[in-house]
């Protein structure tokens, strides 16, 4: 009953489709059920009409190519050909699992010229945001202390101003991937013990566009975006610590189908402080005070650091002491208040000493009831002794 669409038309198999359309408007005009006589004209039209749609559908005439008239014939019947609007699993990359066992061996096959229906094709042209990308900030504590508005550079990808992000010329020649036949998805298919299965990936050639081009940007290879060095400031809120990340939206990598840029986010490092310890909001000092100031007492200026303060040491302070200064510590990250700044107090030993400090250390040690011996190696014990 069926006959080979190109013995419809009387065509070759090579036929262009101007040869093919040319074909159709005679044998149509000759098999028209209003005006041919035949008995069968009116079947023989629908093949003709039928032939001509699929003969001049590339992506049609692929597959008619490869199945055959007999194999096309059925995957039709199963629905769809040409709409590839079917409802199969979206985006599951098994859909065709068990086919072959429900007696429908041309879902596979078919799916693999029509990407398997469903969303696929709508979902490659999507617009989505670009990836988040990271850098890394380095900070003075005195900076965190204030809050500062902090410029650095970085190499980030953003697309390409040659070709604003088309990957191509913008006269190149479009054409369809001949890879996925423009599907933007390629399907392999394979049969296990378990029945066919199909596994559906983007394609790598034209990277799920289904399209190619004639030319491709000089200026980012095809990628539509190129690697650029970018100055930015990013405002520091006094109290951030380090390892604490801060985020600036829309500076990443830029998105993709219309899609926005994604964000830059930026890991906080603050540097070591020669005078102090962090420890969260507080702050740790060490501070060395003569011996003579730890027995009878003083006030000393104490490193802040925004500038100074002066704190009581008391009569008799042992070296090790510690003494909390309210509020001079870090800022509260967006709150009100700072933390506080304990100061440790460590007993200085003389390295060197005049005539007079010799002698009035040696009556000191004699009113206690000691005897020191004074050698060259005096010192040297002292300093150990600590
Ligand atoms: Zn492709
Ligand atoms: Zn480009």
């Amino acid at each position: 009953m069926s006959e080979d669409f190109y013995d419809v038309l009387g065509v070759s198999r090579d036929a262009d489709e101007d040869e093919i359309k040319k074909a159709y408007r005679k044998k149509a005009a000759e098999y028209h059920p209003d005006v041919s006589e035949a008995a069968d004209a009116e079947e023989k039209f629908k093949q003709i009409k039928k032939a001509k749609e699929v003969l001049t559908d590339d992506e049609k005439r692929q597959m008619y190519d490869q199945l055959g008239h007999e194999r096309f014939e059925q995957a039709e019947k199963r629905g769809g050909v040409g709409g590839g609007g079917g409802g199969r699993g979206q985006g599951n990359p098994f859909g065709g699992m068990g086919g072959g066992g429900q007696g429908n061996p041309f879902e596979d096959i078919f799916s693999q010229f029509f990407g398997g229906g469903g969303g696929g094709g709508r979902q490659r042209n999507r617009p989505r945001q670009g990836q988040n990308i990271r850098t890394q900030v380095t900070l003075d504590l005195e900076e965190v202390f204030e809050g500062v508005e902090k410029q650095f550079t970085l190499t980030r990808p953003e697309e390409c101003s040659e070709c604003d992000g088309r990957g191509h010329p913008a006269e190149a020649d479009v054409n369809t991937c001949p890879e996925c036949n423009g599907q933007g998805q390629t399907t392999t298919v394979r049969d296990t013990p378990l029945g066919r299965v199909q596994q559906t990936q983007t394609c790598r050639r034209c990277e799920g566009t289904g399209e190619t081009y004639s030319e491709t940007c000089s200026g980012c290879g095809g990628d539509g975006v190129t690697r650029e060095e970018a100055t930015l400031s990013v405002d520091i809120p006094a109290g951030i610590r380090n390892g604490q990340t801060l985020r600036m939206e829309r500076e990443g990598a830029p998105g993709e189908n219309g899609g926005p840029k994604g964000d830059l986010l930026i890991d906080i490092n603050v540097r070591d402080h020669d005078d102090f310890e962090r420890d969260g909001d507080d702050l740790y000092h060490r501070l060395p005070i003569s011996f003579p100031k730890a027995v009878f007492g003083a006030t000393v200026e104490v490193p802040t650091v925004g500038g100074t303060t002066e704190l009581e040491i008391p009569a008799g302070t042992q070296s090790g002491e510690e003494f909390r200064i309210r509020d001079e510590g870090m800022p509260h990250l967006r709150g009100r208040g700072h933390g506080d700044l304990y100061v440790q107090v460590q007993i200085v030993t003389p390295e060197k000493l005049n005539e007079e400090q010799k002698d009035a250390l040696e009556a000191f040690a004699e009113a206690g009831g000691e005897s020191v011996e004074i050698n060259e190696g005096f010192f040297e014990k002292i300093k150990k002794s600590f």
